[in-house]
């Protein structure tokens, strides 16, 4: 039987936090316990080089996003983890790609004006091609399925668009592929507005906090006098309860709505038996982790093989492109 392909990745810019661990790695590990699907996970630290970086830490942060992958249970038994700057056939299909994308069709991606705000000084060309990197990435494999975040879909509307230029224009086979969605789609920011994220500050949990820390993110999270007139909450005080509803069930969520209209909620409280929560939830991934950092030649050994084994299939896909697109033999 053929197996369907499944393929993610995460930048290299800090460590995993809640939103990446809820939006995309719950819905890596779903997949890689299903025998239908061949999954490779990887540390995408070519996309890490698209926005201002610090070249010193680089190669240390790829590690620990594979670390944490490893902690948070993806297992190279079962699926190909390592890191994209090790498959060079990533970059060589990225530049054959886009030479079927236009810079207009780049430049009105909202991904990346919001990039462009955030960082005006550095518009790179690097960051205008970050959607066709992770087109290539995904088509290097014939991947059916990308387990993701939502904020992902306007990239994946751009890997489908590349995939259907290609077939058309050149007469490759490469699929149309569709985002794996977890339950937790969209976890939201600490701070009240947009989604967690590594690149907001005060926004996000990682996995590798402890009690301590994560009772002080949660300290900071503002709120309101605990009583209100109607429902649903709203801003950060939203946010808090869509934490405690993952965390610690929807019942737990109910009592607390049930206080706003009534007695009111005390945050004090409800922030300290949250952040206990996420630490039991936390801690087992915590101790994994140490178990690995003490085993680097373990951990160098699954980056190696997984990049051998995804050198095999994105060859063959880069061999079969230049071919089809009437390159030198
Ligand atoms: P970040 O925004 O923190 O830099 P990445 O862009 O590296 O995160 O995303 C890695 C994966 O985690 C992607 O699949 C993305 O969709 C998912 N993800 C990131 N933030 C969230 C979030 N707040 N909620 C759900 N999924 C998220």
């Amino acid at each position: 039987m053929i197996k369907k392909r499944v393929f993610s990745g995460t930048r290299a810019t800090g460590r995993l936090h809640l939103g990446n661990y809820f939006g995309a790695v719950k819905g890596y590990i779903a997949l890689q316990e299903n025998p239908d699907f061949e999954c490779i996970y990887m540390a995408v630290d070519l996309h890490t080089i698209t926005t201002p970086f610090d070249h010193h830490g680089l190669a240390r942060a790829t590690r620990d996003i594979i670390l944490d992958y490893l902690a948070a249970g993806l297992d190279p038994a079962k699926a190909i983890i390592t890191a994209q700057s090790l498959v060079p056939e990533h970059a060589y299909l990225a530049f054959l790609f886009s030479s079927v994308m236009t810079v207009a069709r780049m430049q009105h991606l909202p991904t990346f004006k919001d990039k462009v705000k955030q960082h005006p000084e550095h518009v790179t060309m690097a960051l205008l091609n970050y959607p066709v990197l992770m087109a290539a990435d995904i088509l290097a494999y014939k991947a059916d399925l990308v387990p993701a975040g939502i904020d992902q879909e306007p990239h994946l509307e751009i890997t489908r668009e590349v995939a259907r230029k290609m077939n058309e224009l050149y007469a490759t086979n490469f699929p149309l592929t569709q985002r794996f969605s977890t339950k937790n789609q969209a976890i939201p920011s600490l701070t009240g507005e947009g989604k967690m994220s590594k690149s907001m500050q005060g926004s996000f949990i990682n996995l590798t906090d402890d009690l301590g820390t994560i009772k002080k993110s949660l300290a900071l999270v503002t709120t309101d006098s605990g009583k209100g007139i109607e429902l649903p909450l709203k801003g950060s005080v939203a946010n808090l309860l869509s934490f405690v509803e993952i965390f610690q069930g929807k019942d737990v969520r109910i009592q607390y709505e049930k206080a706003y209209l009534d007695m009111g909620i005390r945050y004090g409280e409800l922030k300290e038996n949250l952040a206990k929560a996420i630490y039991k939830e936390l801690k087992p991934i915590q101790e994994k982790r140490i178990e690995l950092e003490n085993k680097p030649d373990y951990v160098d050994n699954i980056i190696e093989e997984g990049a051998q084994k995804a050198r095999e299939i994105a060859g063959k896909t880069l061999q079969e492109v230049k071919e089809k697109m009437g390159l030198i033999k």
